[in-house]
């Protein structure tokens, strides 16, 4: 990046202010609101559902806890939380964009679960949720879109109680070189042109596949929760680091 100002923002390969960045990702998600799903299905060619299983496996989801799953989008790691405690739990989904929030609640309906979750319109920076009031926060390819991830990390912390954990699933970086090839070949030359074929938008998905190239690597995500005042950081890699799951805790 440029970097001679400090304060500027990756939104893609592009450097942006701060503001510009936040609004361009609210653009972003209310240009793929309504074909998000059928999108992650293509673009992963289903893989994402594995991913998010797996990350709710790590969870061990228990119905006497609050969980607070930010960037929430169209309820995909919610609604797996609701079916692993049965309804019993209380979830909140907070997301910056109200259309991506309309279809998740679509979503619930379609399934007799709209009053199962709490949906909440706010960002991941500055949370409208109470300090100590939840016991698991969860985070699934979004921490990559949030304009100043340390104040997002921070603002996990505060709403956390001591003893709560932090769960982050986001695309990362794979560590082997032959995959990295491949993978970059794929997300660069494909995945924009399926944004274009099926969503009728290759700038949004060309964003996406950018965005994931400038996320912090794992190890670097790691020491930023430390930086934050979490504890007990560690990191699991999926499908050799293309996916990533950071679990921390709050002591
Ligand atoms: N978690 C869902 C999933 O895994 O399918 C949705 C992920 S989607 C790729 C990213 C979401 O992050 C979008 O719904 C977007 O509106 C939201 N988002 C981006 N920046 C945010 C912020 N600063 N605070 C809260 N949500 C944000």
């Amino acid at each position: 990046m440029s970097q001679q100002n400090p304060e500027s923002r990756w939104f893609g390969e592009k450097s942006v202010t701060p503001e510009q960045k936040t609004g361009m990702v609210i653009n972003v998600f209310d240009s793929v609101a309504d074909s998000y799903d059928i999108m992650n299905d293509l673009m992963s060619m289903g893989v994402h559902r594995l991913w998010k299983d797996q990350f709710v496996r790590q969870i061990r989801p228990r119905p006497e806890y609050s969980y607070l799953d930010v960037a929430g989008g169209t309820g995909d790691i919610a609604f797996r939380i609701r079916k692993a405690t049965g309804g019993a739990a209380k979830i909140t989904v907070c997301d910056l964009n109200g259309e991506m929030l309309r279809v998740g609640r679509d979503r619930a309906t379609d399934r007799g679960w709209l009053n199962d979750f709490d949906w909440v319109v706010g960002n991941a920076e500055n949370l409208p949720i109470e300090d100590e009031s939840v016991d698991v926060y969860t985070i699934a390819f979004g921490l990559r879109n949030v304009t100043h991830i340390d104040k997002a990390l921070a603002d996990a912390h505060r709403v956390l109680k001591p003893g709560g954990r932090f769960f982050c699933l986001e695309f990362s970086h794979v560590d082997e070189p032959l995959l990295a090839k491949i993978y970059d070949a794929y997300s660069y030359r494909v995945i924009p042109k399926i944004g274009q074929m099926v969503a009728k938008d290759r700038d949004s998905y060309q964003y996406l596949v950018e965005s994931i190239r400038k996320f912090p690597k794992q190890k670097a995500l790691q020491g930023r929760l430390y930086d934050a005042g979490f504890g007990k950081a560690m990191v699991k890699n999926l499908s050799f680091g293309v996916a990533a799951i950071h679990e921390a805790w709050k002591f």
